[in-house]
């Protein structure tokens, strides 16, 4: 067995139910002959969305909404372990205390009636911690080595509640100090993703969908030979599979690709996994938890060679500001002053384009935008279009063939684009269109560059960029 250990995340829907956590097992004993592993878990699929809004119960003082919520949460994990072990009286024990604990949380909530950043960290961070004890429980049940591992033990981060970084040295050190006497032990250890405490011990949380995030962040502090996103789908596909039924697994992707298509809205990747992937050049793989054949998706520093665009990506429902200078030509400091407004109510800007007197920008988080338009109305006209969508395209390709983006662009001429970007990197074109159309555009675009799924060769040729 190597000593770099293989990550092993499992998502939401593939931790759902006892037959998903059966699946689990299953990959995790037939991986675990080969070398040694780490298990990161979601939480059971929907559990976090059911916190949060138990959160926003509590904090509207609503004391019967929580009871009921809490209590469904308590039967669906007691159901879960009891059917993934004969003898689930321990872990019964363990889920009802910590359900317990969650109650007494939410009670504080609702007397309080306000539930901070902090709070709601505290309480969505439930998901994971009792996951992480059910598929530990499951695996043992197998026979498995495994040891269930509180993710605030593990994950040090920043104190950005809700959307917290983490720190890499301090992280690592933990990591030395409670996985890796573990996996010195030939155990498996199991901990839940999206969960971590700052340096003081308070919990807090990645950001939704930062399961797969920490599995990274894990893999770079352990040098990991590869980190393994398990999911319901086959892998990165070449459009959004809810958006294009003809869509295809891409094989091979580089960092580069992976990372522009997580950020314009390929929900199958957190947009920070890549990051600490690359810090160490560990290889990324996307694999369906539901099949035990097939290759999924490669993600490695390399750039497939053959093919011109990798695959397609939309954000949708996203807000378009134009914000047009009072004065005749924009001013000197005039996006500075733009953009430090942004700044200041803490909203991410996608997409930009400037002509000579406006800027455009497109914003994913609209709920400091009334607040924010105020104060750029103190020295500009603004003007906020809502329900627009970004649609991207993606691809390493874009560098080598000049051609491409006119042809994307071109192809798209049935469309009207409100906005179009290119940025320095070359390795997409971004267009922003009436959220009404972009469905439609998507399969057009699919249709032209994505033709013919079938022939997609599975062993594409590499270069290094
Ligand atoms: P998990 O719970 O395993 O983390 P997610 O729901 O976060 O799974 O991500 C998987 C989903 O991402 C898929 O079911 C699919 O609907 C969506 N998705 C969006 N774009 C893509 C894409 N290009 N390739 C694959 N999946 C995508
Ligand atoms: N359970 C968390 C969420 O639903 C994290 C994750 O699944 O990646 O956002
Ligand atoms: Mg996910």
């Amino acid at each position: 067995m190597g000593s770099a250990p293989v990550i092993m995340k499992f998502g939401g829907t593939s931790v759902g139910d006892a037959a998903a956590i059966d699946r689990l097992v299953r990959h995790v004993s037939a991986a675990r002959q080969r070398e040694a592993l780490v298990v990161v878990v979601s939480a059971l699929s929907k559990v976090t969305d059911r916190l949060l809004q138990l959160a926003s119960f509590a904090a509207a003082g609503d004391e019967g909404a929580i009871q009921a919520g809490a209590g469904e949460l308590l039967d669906r994990h007691t159901e879960v372990a009891r059917q993934i072990t004969p003898d689930a009286g321990k872990l019964t024990a363990e889920l009802t205390s910590e359900l317990g604990e969650l109650r007494n949380l939410l009670h504080a909530v609702a007397t309080l009636k306000d539930a901070s950043p902090r709070t709601r960290d505290a309480i969505a961070a439930f998901g994971e911690l009792l996951s992480s004890r059910i598929v530990a429980a499951a695996c043992q049940a197998s026979g498995l080595p495994a040891v269930s591992l509180d993710a605030r033990r593990v994950l040090v981060t920043n104190e950005t509640f809700g959307s917290a970084l983490p720190l890499m040295e301090e992280t690592a050190a933990s990591v030395d100090r409670t996985i890796r006497p573990i996996l010195a032990e030939s155990r498996i250890p199991i901990v839940g993703g999206f969960v971590g405490a700052t340096i003081s011990g308070v919990t807090t949380t990645l950001g939704r969908g930062g399961s797969d995030y920490s599995a990274a962040i894990f893999g770079a502090a352990l040098d990991a030979r590869e980190i393994q996103i398990w999911t319901d789908v086959d892998g990165m596909m070449t459009a959004d599979p809810r958006v294009v039924r003809a869509t295809h697994v891409v094989p091979r992707l580089s960092f580069d690709e992976a990372s522009e298509l997580a950020y314009f809205g390929a929900k199958v990747l957190h947009p920070s996994t890549i990051l600490p992937a690359v810090s160490k050049s560990i290889p990324v793989r996307i694999l369906n938890s539901h099949r035990f054949e097939g290759d999924g998706t490669l993600i490695t520093a390399e750039s497939p060679l053959n093919a011109p665009l990798a695959a397609l990506a939309c954000k949708r429902h996203v807000t378009v500001v134009d914000i047009t200078s009072t004065r005749m030509l924009m001013a000197h400091g005039f996006l500075r002053r733009v953009f430090e407004v942004f700044e200041r109510y803490r909203t991410p800007i996608d997409v930009v384009s400037t002509s000579e007197v406006s800027i455009s920008v497109t914003v994913d988080d609209d709920s400091r935008l009334r607040e924010l338009a105020d104060e750029l109305s103190t020295f500009a006209e603004v003007r906020v279009e809502p329900d627009m969508a970004i649609l991207c395209a993606v691809g390493d390709g874009l560098r080598r063939d000049p051609q491409l983006a006119s042809r994307i662009l071109g192809s798209l001429g049935q469309f009207p684009l409100r906005m179009v970007s290119q940025a320095a990197s070359r390795r997409n074109v971004t267009v922003v269109l009436q959220d009404t159309v972009a469905a439609a555009a998507m399969v057009h675009l699919h249709e032209i560059f994505f033709p013919h799924a079938a022939d997609v060769p599975e062993d594409v040729e590499r270069v290094a960029l």
